[in-house]
């Protein structure tokens, strides 16, 4: 009996121990809290998977690769969280936004479920977003900004923080419901109108699109000529801004959207 009691006591005893903390040996005093911290995350990374939903699982899950959320394709769109907010998703890989690099560890990563493209007799076909998983993915983004302050020139698809080397998530990505959802700036279709009238007149040189396009957040060549690089980038940009027409080439409307962009004051979407 008494044995028994001894026995208890120690179990109780080491119970308390690693409630408080005892167990590792070190004690804190969270009472006070600097006014002066931030999250780490600056950055919200938007992706395709190319893949079905069963294979975006078991890839995402099991292999080299992560995200932080997956959306699904099902409907009702069913969102994952395959890992915590709080740790590193390898999503984002060499990349690169208004001088940072490797944003792994300051970004959230979402993918979605969609086919990406498929090259055919008639050319490359992208498969386009259903709009009921769209409507499950812009209070995720909002949700997700909101508690990190993410600023709205930080969220951001994969190609566009790695030009050269990723296509995701797409043409077809509805980048336009995210700036009418308040979220992204969105330049103003009547500024880019009458700055477009005047670049038709003499287009600006590659110098000025690479500055342009660097000045917007994009690792670009400052090279004064139009290389396959600084055409990749310039695909990225039009594949967001302008996606009926994404070929790299530079033209007046790209000039326009650029120039409306980079001023920033004018382009911050008020619809909310
Ligand atoms: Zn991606």
């Amino acid at each position: 009996m008494k044995l028994l009691r001894v026995a208890s006591w120690i179990a109780l005893a080491s119970t308390i121990a690693i409630l408080s903390g005892c167990a590792t040996g070190v004690r804190l005093d969270t009472s006070k809290t600097a006014i002066s911290q931030e999250s780490r995350v600056k950055f919200l990374i938007i992706h395709y998977t190319a893949l079905d939903m069963p294979t975006s699982l078991r890839v995402l899950t099991q292999q080299e690769v992560s995200a932080h959320y997956l959306v699904g394709d099902d409907n009702p769109t069913t969102i994952y969280r395959l890992v915590d907010e709080s740790q590193t998703a390898y999503q984002a890989g060499l990349s690169d936004w208004k001088g940072f690099s490797r944003l792994n560890p300051s970004s959230i990563g979402i993918e979605i479920v969609n086919l990406g493209y498929q090259d055919g007799p008639n050319g490359r076909s992208y498969q386009p977003f259903p709009q009921y998983q769209i409507d499950k993915l812009i209070p995720l983004i909002k949700d997700i900004v909101a508690r990190h302050k993410i600023k709205p020139e930080n969220i951001l698809g994969h190609q566009e923080i790695a030009p050269q080397r990723k296509p995701d998530p797409g043409p077809l990505f509805p980048w336009k419901q995210l700036a009418d959802a308040g979220l992204i700036p969105w330049p103003y279709a009547d500024q880019v109108a009458t700055l477009q009238a005047g670049y038709e007149q003499q287009l600006p040189d590659i110098t000025w699109f690479q500055k342009k396009l660097a000045q917007h957040g994009y690792l670009t060549p400052q090279t004064g000529v139009l290389d396959d690089a600084t055409r990749n980038v310039l695909i990225a940009f039009q594949a967001r801004y302008r996606p009926a027409k994404f070929d790299g080439h530079p033209d007046a409307e790209s000039a326009a959207i650029l120039q409306v962009l980079t001023t920033t004051a004018k382009t911050i979407n008020k619809q909310q």
